[in-house]
């Protein structure tokens, strides 16, 4: 059975205790690989071989680190194929997807920092002719990243891609769930040269490594991707030690379609935002308004367009709805399909378990899930269930399709499908949300804002609001 690594000081370690959990192959159910249970003592470890390592890191030229951050991009893009079918393994996902997100996504987010971190700049206030003000923005230092299971690798070299860049060094923890990339990106990391200690990777559960990592005095700035349940016990955690903290958490997106769509691009799309990576997209458009007078040809064409989605093998090429990403995920989002029962729900398709046969047969497939029927104030349309799962309501007016979509604790992305030029502005910006498409979506340019508002989360990642995260600001005044 293979044993996953921790990346310590530049080497594949195992864990201290010489525990491991089991690392399942969510399309059969079986167990194919070992995770180091880390624990604090790793923490230590990796805490010595960072401070090690951080001042040199700090002061490696703008350029250098560049040249090495490129050729971990070129690393990735040439490993895509071996990286592409582990994602796939790991988590459950088509593989196809995986390459042609998650991999490219990956590589592009570590090219894309590599630059930002060469351009970035900071910032001149002159005090007319009595003094002037410039910023220092030197790296925080030994900064933590941690980072979900819906996109193993993507969201992982978000994170630590500008933390690098900064000239931070970086203790991350993947998912235990979803390990598999991040350690064959830490044996990148070794062959693109990058420094011992300036990267160190634990694998771990949440609260064997991922707490200690948040409140360890040593690491000053924690950035965070998952549920919003974790976020707040984060923040809880780490009270009174006035660490920066950037987090990235759950959704329920509204979709707003209105009468006056292209039709049959909207219906794809849509489809595309309420089920890509079976509905486990933190951005995914879970809560569908339909405007009334379109609602039951929209209605007929969506639930039509959701049945020829191919279910299989996350392995076969020709597989767009793979399986979800654990037995006990699954589980949670079957109960939620029962609760929109119970809710008074109509199930329009999907609702069950899908059977895959072969190789995996005991696979965690749910059968894309479209229900209609139930009131916006419902746990099912309040709570987040992160699956193949997604509700149709009707709206007769503008103000009610606002209303129904800013109507739970969440806010972090919206899609809006319209022809009306004045509505899209108005209804963009009257969203609570830190995210609105109009006519598309996950369309991304690294460079914008990313991030959500209420329950979804507190400050933004991408471009440079993530350069600003993760160094400090330091004002200094010149008297002439
Ligand atoms: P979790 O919050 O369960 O876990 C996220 C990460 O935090 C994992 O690595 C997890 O480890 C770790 N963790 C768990 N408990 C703690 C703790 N006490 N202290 C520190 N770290 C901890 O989220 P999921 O992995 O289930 O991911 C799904 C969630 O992520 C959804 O809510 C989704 O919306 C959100 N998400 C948000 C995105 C955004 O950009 N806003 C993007 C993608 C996902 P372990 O795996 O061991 O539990």
């Amino acid at each position: 059975m293979q044993k996953i690594e921790n990346y310590i000081n530049g080497e594949l370690i195992a864990p201290s205790s010489g525990n491991y959990i089991d690392n399942i192959e969510p399309a059969t159910g079986k167990i194919y690989s070992l995770v180091p249970e880390s624990n604090d003592k790793d923490l230590e470890t990796a805490i010595v071989a960072a401070e090690a390592a951080k001042e040199t890191w700090a002061n490696t030229s703008l350029e250098k680190r560049a040249e090495i951050l490129s050729k971990l991009a070129d690393l990735i893009d040439e490993n895509a194929e071996e990286l592409a079918k582990a994602e796939a393994i790991d988590n459950g996902k088509a593989v196809t997807f995986a390459k042609a997100v998650d991999v490219y996504r990956s590589s592009a987010n570590i090219r894309f920092f590599a630059q930002a971190g060469t351009q970035f700049a900071s910032e001149s206030h002159a005090m007319g002719n009595l003094a002037i003000n410039y910023t220092l923005r030197d790296p925080i230092g030994i900064v933590g990243c941690i980072s979900p299971w819906n996109f193993p690798l993507y969201l992982f070299t978000w994170k630590i891609a500008p933390a690098l860049a900064c000239g931070n060094v970086v203790i991350a923890k993947p998912s235990e769930v979803t390990p598999m990339t991040a350690y064959l990106f830490s044996k990148l990391c070794i062959e693109a040269g990058l420094p011992a200690g300036v990267l160190n990777i634990l694998h771990g559960t949440g609260p064997s490594i991922g707490a200690p990592i948040t409140t360890h005095p040593k690491i000053k700035a924690i950035s965070f991707t998952g549920g919003s349940s974790t976020g707040a016990h984060i923040t809880k955690a780490t009270a009174g030690m006035f660490k920066k903290l950037s987090l990235e958490l759950g959704g329920k997106n509204p979709t707003l379609v209105f009468a006056d769509c292209d039709f049959k691009e909207t219906v794809n799309e849509v489809v595309r935002a309420a089920f890509s990576n079976q509905g486990q997209i933190c951005l995914c458009g879970s809560r569908i308004y339909i405007e009334r007078p379109i609602y039951e040809k929209f209605k007929a064409a969506f639930v039509s367009q959701v049945n020829s989605l191919r279910i299989g093998d996350p392995l076969d090429e020709q597989t767009q709805h793979g399986a979800t990403v654990s037995k006990s995920h699954m589980e949670k989002v079957l109960s939620y399909i029962e609760l929109a029962k119970e809710e008074g729900g109509t199930i329009l398709t999907g609702g069950k378990r899908a059977k895959v046969q072969g190789r995996c047969q005991d696979g965690f497939f749910i059968e894309p899930t479209v229900i209609e029927g139930l009131n916006n104030q419902c746990r099912t349309n309040q709570e987040e269930i992160f699956g193949p799962v997604c509700t149709l309501m009707p709206f007769d007016n503008e103000t009610e399709a606002v209303t129904l979509a800013n109507g739970t604790q969440y806010g972090l992305a919206s899609s809006v499908w319209t022809n009306d030029l004045k509505r899209a502005h108005r209804v963009a910006k009257n969203i609570e949300a830190g995210i609105v498409w109009i006519n598309c979506w996950l369309l991304r340019d690294l460079r914008t804002p990313f991030g959500g508002v209420k329950s979804s989360g507190v400050g933004r990642e991408g471009g440079l609001e993530a350069m600003r995260f993760f160094t400090e600001p330091k004002n200094v005044c010149i008297k002439y």
